[in-house]
C-alpha cells in the first residue's frame, strides 16, 4: 500500500533518507509520524530507522550532535530541519521489567519493527510513500485496534511502560485494546510498580487529555492499573464517577488534573501531596490548585472580584471551561468583562505604595504595613474605596485608628 499525499514534513526529510541510501543503506520513516500520517492526522516529529550503525551515520553527514549514541540515536542537521535517525536494533533480556539489559545493532528492519510496542507503531514507509506493514498494523488502524506486536505478555513482561501506553493511545486515537493485548494488561499491571512515576505520569497524562478519555479509563479500572498509581488505589468508585463525566476534550493539563481531583474529593493537603506524588513542576501544582479553588467557588455560586482578581483571567476562563463537566454554563464574556471590570489588575496599580503609608504613619516597617497594603487592595478591588492616594490614605488612616 502507498500514501497517495505524502505530508510535507515527509518530503523535506526524502533528502535526508536518499543520502543514506545513496550510501548503501536502508533508511525508513518509522513510528508514530507514519501511523498519524495514516490517520490522516497532523503529525510531529518525523522519525527514522536505518541499516547504517551511528557511526556510519556521522561520516555521511557533516551536520551531527550525539543524542543517544548507545541507543544508536544521532541527530542529524539538514538545511533548516533536524531528524532523529536511528539504527535498527533489537532489545534483549529485560530483567528489571523496564531497561534492556543490551541494545543490540541490526541491520534488519524487521528485527527493529518487532521490537516496538504496538502494530499500528510498528509501520515503516520509504521514500516512495511505500508502507512497509509486517505486523498487520494496517488491518489494525483500519479495524481502530491497539494490538501489542507478538505476544503480548512477553512484551509487557519486557517493559511494564507499554501497558500505560496502550492505554493512552486508545484514548488519543479513540481506538479499542484488542482482547489477549488487554488481557495481558490484566494479568501483568503490577508490574507497573517498577515503572518510574515520572514515565507513568507522561503517559497518563496524554491519557486525560486525549480525545476519548473514557474509552480508556475504564479499562485503566478494570484492568487495575490505576492500583499502581500515586494516589489513587483506594480511589476506584471516584475513579469511575469520573470516567461517567461528559467525555468531552480536555484543552490543557491543569484542566485534566483539577477535573480528576475534583472528583477524587481530596482535602487541600492531600491535593499537594497527590500532585507532589506524580512528580508533577511545582508552576503546574500551583495552576492545578488556583483551578480547583476556582472550580469549588464558581460550583457555589458567582465569581466574586477578590476571587477573580487573585485568579487572573486567563485561570477564571478555564474553571469557567470546567463548568459544562458539571451541567453548568460557562459565561465567558461576562466574566471578561467582570474582571476587566475590576478597579485594578495587579497590586502595582495601587495609587500608594509601601513607602507612601511609612512616611504618613511615621512608623517603622513591619507586619502591620503588609495588613494594611492587603486591606487597602480588598477595598479598592470591592469598590469599597476609590483607587486616589488622597481617599486611600485617609481610608488607611481610618483602619488604622479603628484597630
Ligand atoms: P507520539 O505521537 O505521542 O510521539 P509515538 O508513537 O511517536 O507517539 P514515541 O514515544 O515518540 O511515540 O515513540 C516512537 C516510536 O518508538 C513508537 O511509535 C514505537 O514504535 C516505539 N516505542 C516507543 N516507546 C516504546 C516502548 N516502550 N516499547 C516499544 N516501542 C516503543
Ligand atoms: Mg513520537
Amino acid at each position: 500500500m502507498k500514501l497517495d499525499i505524502i505530508p510535507d514534513e515527509f518530503t523535506k526529510a526524502i533528502g535526508v533518507l536518499e543520502e543514506i541510501q545513496a550510501n548503501g543503506f536502508e533508511a525508513y520513516f518509522v513510528g508514530g509520524s507514519v501511523r498519524d500520517a495514516l490517520l490522516n492526522k497532523p503529525i510531529h516529529d518525523v522519525d527514522i530507522a536505518t541499516s547504517a550503525y551511528p557511526e556510519e551515520i556521522k561520516q555521511i553527514f557533516p551536520r551531527t550532535i550525539d543524542v543517544g549514541i548507545d541507543h544508536g540515536t544521532v541527530l542529524v542537521l539538514s538545511n533548516d530541519e533536524q531528524y532523529e535517525i536511528t539504527t535498527f536494533r533489537t532489545e534483549s533480556t529485560y530483567q528489571d521489567f523496564r531497561r534492556p539489559d543490551k541494545v543490540t545493532f541490526v541491520r534488519s528492519l524487521k528485527e527493529d519493527l518487532k521490537r516496538r510496542d504496538f502494530t499500528i507503531n510498528a509501520l515503516a514507509m520509504d521514500v516512495s510513500g511505500e508502507i512497509i506493514d509486517l505486523f498487520d498494523g494496517m488491518a489494525d488502524l483500519q479495524q481502530q485496534i491497539i494490538r501489542a506486536v507478538g505476544n503480548p505478555k512477553e512484551r509487557f513482561h519486557e517493559d511494564a511502560l507499554r501497558m500505560m501506553r496502550g492505554l493512552r493511545f486508545a484514548s488519543q486515537l479513540s481506538f479499542t485494546i484488542e482482547s489477549e493485548t488487554l488481557g495481558a494488561i490484566q494479568e501483568f499491571h503490577p508490574l507497573l510498580e517498577k515503572i518510574s512515576v515520572e514515565r507513568i505520569s507522561v503517559e497518563f497524562s496524554k491519557l486525560l487529555l486525549g480525545k476519548n478519555r473514557k474509552k480508556a479509563l475504564l479499562p485503566f479500572i478494570k484492568t487495575e492499573c490505576y492500583q499502581y498509581c500515586p494516589g489513587l488505589r483506594n480511589y476506584g468508585e471516584e475513579l469511575l464517577r469520573f470516567s461517567d463525566l461528559p467525555n468531552k476534550q480536555l484543552e490543557t493539563e491543569s484542566q485534566a488534573w483539577a477535573l480528576l481531583l475534583k472528583l477524587l474529593n481530596l482535602s487541600e493537603k492531600e491535593v499537594r501531596d497527590f500532585l507532589k506524588a506524580w512528580k508533577l513542576s511545582n508552576h503546574l501544582i500551583h495552576e492545578v490548585q488556583q483551578l480547583l479553588y476556582g472550580l469549588n467557588r464558581r460550583l457555589s455560586g458567582n465569581w466574586c472580584s477578590q476571587d477573580l482578581f487573585q485568579l487572573g483571567l486567563e485561570t477564571a476562563l478555564s474553571v469557567e471551561k470546567l463548568l459544562f463537566y458539571f451541567d453548568k454554563k460557562s459565561t465567558l464574556e461576562e466574566v471578561k468583562e467582570q474582571y476587566l471590570r475590576l478597579p485594578i489588575h495587579d497590586r502595582k496599580q495601587l495609587l500608594v505604595s509601601g513607602n507612601d503609608l511609612l512616611n504618613y504613619f511615621d512608623k517603622k516597617p513591619g507586619k502591620w504595613l503588609g495588613d494594611l497594603l492587603e486591606t487597602l487592595e480588598s477595598a479598592v478591588i470591592n469598590s469599597q474605596v476609590a483607587n486616589t492616594k488622597k481617599d486611600l490614605l485617609s481610608f488607611a488612616k481610618d483602619t488604622i485608628n479603628k484597630e
